[in-house]
């Protein structure tokens, strides 16, 4: 939450432009498209879907490519990331892409994670 007010000035960057087009033209074939993709992966031992790829597979979805894990994420929650924010995979699987190993953070939060960790909470840009 600690980004928010600063957020709120910021100008819509090209992923949120092309994700919020998607929602309002496009979202029915992208969630079609996303339960399809989720559908050809292959589940394995700890309930991960992935595929047999050495890298995250890419989808090409109207004119604009992805990686699988982040139009799954975004599609099917109808988030509108910005380029700063980052998918992570809580399966800490980057082939994966079930939907609920997936949490959306900012590239800062990846850095803070064991920062908050440690003051429990607490913004560590404030202590
Ligand atoms: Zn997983």
């Amino acid at each position: 939450m600690k980004h928010q007010r600063i957020e709120h000035f910021r100008f819509e960057d090209e992923s949120e432009e092309r994700l919020r087009i998607l929602f309002e033209q496009h979202h029915e074939e992208a969630r079609t498209r996303a339960f399809a993709l989720i559908e050809e992966a292959r589940e394995d031992e700890n309930g991960c879907l992935v595929s047999d790829t050495v890298t995250p597979r890419k989808v090409r979805f109207r004119g604009h490519q992805y990686e699988v894990y982040r139009f799954v994420y975004c599609v099917l929650n109808e988030v509108i990331a910005s380029r700063h924010h980052v998918v992570r995979h809580r399966c800490h699987n980057r082939l994966c892409v079930n939907p609920e190993h997936l949490i959306i953070g900012t590239q800062a939060d990846n850095k803070h994670d064991d920062w908050d960790y440690a003051a429990y909470g607490v913004d560590p840009n404030f202590l």
